[in-house]
């Protein structure tokens, strides 16, 4: 009927202003976050299939909001993005990934790598390779020590304009890793010609794998195809016992995920990879 449509509209309308609102609100929280020191790096450890040994770690954001508490990058990096401020918070985030990476070495890892989420904002930025070479340089880090991850679709997006970048990152002797492979749709022809060093297979693909199920498949196949392209393979979000032996047998390079270990403040990584390590 007519009042239970305009009952509906009303809600309706009542509860997008609210969330714009909110939106507004949290942009507006957003641009002070950095000058509050609100941001904060985890870290999850990342193992070496064979021997279980720590070889680095990916860098994850949370925002430590003075009210709303620690909010999950899923909740705002998209904000972020479409206000621009991701690429001053990008900053931040290099910055300091190498500076905390740059402790670790100088207490003895220096095999260790540290692996940076970028976003597509941030790959299409035309100061990108100058940002990383200054960070590098600023924190006496070295380029063989820093990952950079890019999603599959952000690398497929504008092929041509991806190559560029990337060969010119590659150039400065950091590692490219195409994250949340398995989900976009890269041409074989372009993965071959792009200079990346690792292939992140999407945790979508591992949460179901169990010898003979339809994930296991894919999994396999993944691995195949990083082995002919000499990439080093990764799974991430390895929960169980059992999709980690699975892993094993599949011949998967690298592991991350919360049965080794969660994202982590910088001062439990130590102790909680060495508890890792005696389990
Ligand atoms: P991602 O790069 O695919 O990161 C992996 C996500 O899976 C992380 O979520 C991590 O905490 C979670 N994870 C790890 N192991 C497991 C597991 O065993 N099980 C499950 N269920 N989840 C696991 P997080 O930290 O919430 O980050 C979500 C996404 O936000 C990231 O996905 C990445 O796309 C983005 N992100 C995080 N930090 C940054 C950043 O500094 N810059 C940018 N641009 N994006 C970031
Ligand atoms: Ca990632
Ligand atoms: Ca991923
Ligand atoms: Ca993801």
């Amino acid at each position: 009927t007519k009042s239970t449509g305009r009952n509906g509209y009303h809600f309706f309308e009542a509860s997008m202003n609210a969330n714009a609102h909110n939106q507004l609100q949290v942009i507006q929280d957003l641009r002070l976050a950095l000058e509050r020191k609100e941001f904060k790096l985890h870290y999850q450890p990342k193992f070496n299939t064979p021997n279980g040994i720590v070889v680095g770690a990916e860098a994850l954001l949370r925002w430590q909001h003075p009210t709303r508490g620690m909010i999950a990058p899923d909740d705002f990096i998209a904000l972020a993005e479409k206000t621009g401020l991701i690429v001053p918070i990008g900053e931040w985030v290099l910055d300091e990934a190498c500076r905390q990476m740059r402790i670790w070495h100088d207490e003895g890892n220096q095999h260790w790598k540290v692996a940076v989420n970028l976003s597509a904002v941030q790959f299409s930025n035309d100061h990108l390779i100058e940002l990383v070479q200054t960070t590098l340089a600023r924190n006496n880090f070295p380029a063989s020590g820093l990952i950079l991850e890019v999603t599959e679709s952000t690398a497929m997006h504008d092929v041509e304009a991806s190559l560029t970048i990337l060969d010119k990152l590659a150039g400065l002797g950091i590692d490219i890793s195409i994250d949340d492979f398995g989900t976009g749709y890269s041409s074989l022809l372009y993965l071959k010609r792009l200079p990346a060093t690792e292939l992140k297979i999407d945790r979508g693909f591992i949460r179901d794998l169990a010898q003979g199920s339809n994930d296991s498949s894919i999994v396999a196949a993944i691995i195949a195809l990083g082995r002919s392209l000499n990439l080093h393979i990764v799974a991430e979000g390895v929960e169980t016992e059992e999709q980690q032996a699975y892993l094993r047998v599949l011949g998967c390079d690298a592991m991350q995920g919360y049965l080794m270990g969660r994202p982590m403040a910088p001062d439990q990584f130590m102790d909680a990879i060495h508890t890792a390590a005696l389990a």
